[in-house]
């Protein structure tokens, strides 16, 4: 690595935001959006007043996680987000097409970012919003330093799965954190077994207890053990996810619960 990440000394508290939450990984594909964006409503269903940046500008997920095709519209010189499941929503994949290349050297990433929080109508004086929960690309890059160094993000959730090389990066990630000095709220783990469907015996598919011991390394909670099931991975592909569905099963408590621990 060329420089030591400085600390979040000139953070900005982007206008009429409570809180920044950050949802982070190591590996792709490990479901972050999916927590996060399940993170963002069961919030929503606690009475906040809730936002979702998708900061994944690389493979922005929340567009279809979160069922919205719409343009954003500029009112009074900032961009007002789009709603869906009582969620303040903005993408970059609003702006573009699903399957239009997502080219970005890191410093126009990064700036895309920190457009996407600063000029977007996040919260007014009227109406703050609680809390912002910032769904980051997967590793440690640009966008992550940007967010944490310009962007005062008040916490970060960490998700892997058990298995040990997702571990491994979520380990690297939560090293960056630490060296920013940006709190670690908990760690997620996701995908952390299979229901048989005869039994309900938990089948450890990804292996099991990695992410406890993660989360005690860093002295942190382990805020959720969400299995794997179908209707987590239809809800997102259908746009309202699992957490929308009152009888949604373990996966969607499991978000519930998280939620209430943040
Ligand atoms: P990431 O944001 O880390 O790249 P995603 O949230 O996009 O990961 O998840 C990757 C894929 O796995 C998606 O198709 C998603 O629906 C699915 N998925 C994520 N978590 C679960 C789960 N607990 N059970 C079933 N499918 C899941």
């Amino acid at each position: 690595p060329a420089a030591e990440p400085k600390p979040p000394q000139e953070a900005q508290r982007p206008d009429h935001v409570k809180r920044v939450i950050a949802v982070a990984s190591g590996k792709g594909g490990v479901g972050k959006s999916t927590v996060s964006t399940n993170l963002a409503v069961a919030l929503a269903g606690l009475g906040l007043n809730v936002g979702l940046l998708d900061a994944d500008v690389y493979g922005p997920s929340a567009p279809r996680m979160m069922g919205i095709d719409a343009d954003p519209q500029f009112v009074d010189g900032k961009l007002q987000p789009l709603e869906a499941h009582s969620v303040k929503v903005m993408s970059i994949g609003f702006m573009v097409d699903e399957g239009a290349p997502m080219i970005w050297r890191g410093p126009m990433a990064s700036s895309a970012v920190r457009q996407m929080v600063q000029d977007v109508r996040w919260g007014t004086e009227a109406a703050p919003l609680d809390v912002l929960v910032v769904d980051l690309p997967p590793g440690t890059g640009d966008i992550h330093l940007t967010l944490v160094q310009k962007l005062a993000v008040d916490g970060v959730v960490i998700v892997s799965t058990p298995q040990e090389i997702a571990l491994i990066d979520a380990r690297r990630a939560a090293a960056m954190f630490q060296k920013t000095a940006t709190p670690i709220l908990g760690v997620i783990e996701n995908m952390a077994f299979f229901a048989d469907p005869a039994t309900g015996a938990p089948i450890p598919i990804f292996g099991s207890g990695g992410a406890k011991a993660e989360a005690a390394a860093l002295g942190v909670p382990v805020l959720a053990e969400i299995p794997i099931e179908i209707a987590v991975r239809e809800a997102g592909d259908n746009g309202a996810p699992i957490v929308t569905r009152d009888q949604g099963g373990a996966a969607a408590e499991a978000f519930r619960a998280a939620a209430r621990a943040l």
